[in-house]
């Protein structure tokens, strides 16, 4: 092939690459720091008592989480609104479920828990435990995804779930109800979960675990051809993992036979204290794993695997 041809077919190929990338960048762009410095500062607030399942903090998480998918207009999943009521227990908790339907009936869910820990009030001084971490974190990935596909104004293949979990740090109880009373869990593909993305061991900062189950390479491989085209500032360690039936809101999903990955940056001595404050958080890490987990989610809704 002559240099001429070679040259001739780039040009033709170009305006189809660029329009076909346009719509993610439009959804890419809107996922920035400053946002997710917002949510997590609210979520993790003193007036949110640690956002404990059943109780009040929880229920505003949920009514402020709720607000922002409304004014965004991201659809309830259910007839009746986002909230899926649970008790287990005595305790009344509510899942958060959201969705933008695809073409096809299957589904991805995009997930993160919202509830914490509560207050102490054994703990003379500080006892609110804050859970900026654990997992406002999460919560705001979730959030600014779904804020992103929205602004794809493009349908997928797949109709992608973004869910809330309530009751997980009661032992993965919202993620563990979803999964037992989902009435088309066969047409579920793929899960991808959030558990405190927005720290990193002391000895290595900008570390991200990245679990994937095994028998799906593919979703190593995206990861690594996203890192080699997008300046992102955190160093992934690929943890492919052949049963992922623990640790946190993905275990019932693989429990299930269903595909995941989560996205994890490890523990730190404020985990589970009342130090894990929103001040804490390595905002540009965290929103650069959100974007990264927006193309990761946008291949999960389109491709085969
Ligand atoms: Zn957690």
């Amino acid at each position: 092939m002559s240099k001429f041809s070679v040259l001739f077919g780039v040009l033709l190929l170009l305006p189809v690459a660029l329009f076909s990338q346009e719509y993610i960048e439009r959804g890419y762009s809107t996922i920035q720091a400053v946002d997710a410095r917002a949510i997590v500062e609210i979520l993790a607030s003193d007036s949110l008592q640690g956002r404990k399942a059943g109780e009040e903090g929880g229920l505003m998480a949920a009514e402020y989480i709720t607000a922002m998918l409304g004014e965004w207009g991201v659809e309830p999943l259910g007839d009746q609104g986002f909230l899926q009521p649970f008790t287990i227990g005595g305790c009344a908790m509510n899942n958060i479920l959201a969705v933008i339907p695809g073409k096809s009936k299957e589904y991805v869910v995009v997930g993160a828990h919202y509830d914490h820990v509560g207050i102490d009030t054994t703990i003379v001084g500080d006892n609110c435990f804050n859970g900026a971490d654990d997992n406002a974190s999460g919560v705001s990935a979730v959030l600014q995804i779904a804020r992103a596909v929205k602004k794809m104004r493009k349908t997928p293949e797949r109709g992608i779930i973004f869910a809330f979990w309530d009751g997980e740090e009661k032992g993965l109880l919202g993620s563990k109800y979803f999964v037992e009373n989902c009435a088309f869990l066969s047409d579920v593909s793929a899960y991808m979960n959030f558990d405190m993305i927005g720290r990193g061991p002391v000895d290595k900062p900008k570390h991200l675990t990245y679990f994937y189950t095994a028998s799906y390479p593919a979703f190593g491989d995206w990861l690594k051809e996203d890192m080699s085209v997008r300046a992102f500032s955190f160093i992934p360690d690929y943890r492919a993992w052949e049963k992922p039936t623990d640790g946190s809101d993905n275990a019932y999903f693989a429990k299930n036979g269903i595909p995941i990955v989560w996205y994890h940056t490890e523990g730190h001595p404020d985990y589970h204290r009342p130090s894990d404050t929103a001040d804490k958080i390595d905002y540009e890490k965290m929103i650069d794993i959100t974007r990264a987990a927006f193309l990761c989610a946008w291949r999960l809704a389109n491709e085969k695997y």
